[in-house]
């Protein structure tokens, strides 16, 4: 291997260490936006019920009021239904507090079912207020490993960062930007051996993506010391001797 495939290969031992860092990272990251994300769906469901239970309460208050409105007409009109000086004059009377009497038993009985219901409404509200507790107190836990992943792997990744630093002196900011670019698209993963398919013929290819290379690549891989691209998959070929047969 020449000098620029070597120091390519070199970086990338590193990035494929550092690859797996971030991922680790990246997968605690993913757990805290969860439980964040359904922390706030919960929150939105309380909002939504709290708002219906207001409504049912503002209904109940008014019906309230209309009822002991009617309960104190009828009072009145109890006391006139006293006076009344002729049988019409007293029938009138009792029809209009038997009408009300009727209406208010009607609303008296709204107003227990909507009583009900917002009893049902507040235990539904205090069981999604417990889920919502529940998934705030996952985000902290998982905020804590996330956190606790990050300074255990601080030193390691530091370290690799320098030592990846230095084997990047040794390329060409083209070079070092085209294999960070390669890196990237596969998990640090930028560069693959070339294996050969079948021991009796001279048939190679990509380990990456296990498509056929063609011989012009793999002889080119062999006697020069430059960057080669799988047509498929876009990593950049190695020729390996001690791995080129493995298989
Ligand atoms: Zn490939």
């Amino acid at each position: 291997m020449g000098e620029i495939l070597d120091a390519l290969h070199r970086l990338q031992s590193v990035e494929v260490k550092l690859a797996k860092i971030r991922q680790a990272g990246e997968a605690k990251s993913r757990r805290v936006e969860l439980h964040g994300r359904h922390a706030r769906q919960f929150e939105e469901k309380l909002e939504q019920l709290k708002g219906v239970i207001r409504d049912h309460q503002i209904r109940i208050d008014a019906l309230t009021l209309e009822m002991t409105t009617r309960e104190e007409t009828t009072v009145k009109q109890r006391v006139e239904l006293s006076k009344a000086k002729t049988n019409k004059q007293y029938s009138a009377i009792l029809e209009v507090i038997n009408t009300t009497k009727a209406d208010n038993a009607k609303l008296e009985s709204t107003i227990l079912e909507l009583m009900e219901s917002v009893q049902r409404l507040n235990e539904e509200a205090a069981q999604v207020e417990n889920e919502k507790k529940e998934q705030i107190d996952r985000v902290a836990t998982a905020e804590r490993a996330l956190a606790a992943q990050a300074e255990e792997t601080d030193p390691e990744r530091r370290r690799l960062e320098s030592e990846r630093d230095k084997h990047a002196q040794h390329l060409s900011p083209e070079a070092l930007a085209t294999f960070q670019r390669v890196a990237q698209r596969h998990d640090g993963e930028a560069m693959v051996p070339v294996v050969k398919l079948n021991p009796r013929r001279e048939e190679y290819a990509c380990s990456g993506c296990n498509m056929k290379t063609t011989l012009e690549v793999v002889n080119a891989l062999q006697s020069h010391d430059s960057m080669l691209f799988c047509p498929i998959c876009g990593r950049i070929l190695y020729y390996d001797d001690a791995v080129v047969s493995r298989r």
